[in-house]
């Protein structure tokens, strides 16, 4: 995905969900997106595409996506695949994932149900 679409949406998830993350100062800045420490926005276009390989009203497929396009390559995570930072919710692209996966449709202006139809939580 291009550089360009990414910031682009990256604007989307500021608006979306930057807005309501517990992690951002009271002041609506955020050392994690300052540090580059944010794995939202890290790994914001590889969740883009795992996400647009996906059609489903159902969160589980989308989790699934997300662990094979994504969780697979991090950095972050330990070689038999589990993932400390996801277990402890210090991973905002997991955390957020229905809010996220709803705003990067809306960008995509792919039909969508809203993230309440999407209210299984992540899968850790
Ligand atoms: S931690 Fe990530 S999702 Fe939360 S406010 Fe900062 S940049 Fe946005
Ligand atoms: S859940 Fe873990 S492995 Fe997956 S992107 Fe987040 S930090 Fe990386």
């Amino acid at each position: 995905m291009e550089r360009q679409e990414v910031g682009r949406l990256a604007a989307l998830i500021q608006e979306k969900i930057c807005a309501v993350c517990i992690d951002r100062n009271v002041d609506g800045t955020c050392d994690k997106e300052a540090e580059g420490t944010c794995t939202l926005m890290q790994k914001l276009g590889p969740a883009a595409e795992a996400v647009l390989k996906v059609s489903s009203d159902r969160i589980e497929p989308y989790i699934q996506s997300i662990r094979d396009n994504v969780c697979a390559t991090c950095e972050l995570r330990f070689p038999d695949g589990s993932c400390a930072v996801r277990d402890t919710d210090h991973c905002m692209l997991n955390s957020y994932l229905p809010l996220v996966v709803e705003a990067i449709e809306e960008h995509f202006g792919r039909a969508f149900p809203s993230a309440e139809g999407l209210t299984a939580p992540p899968v850790h």
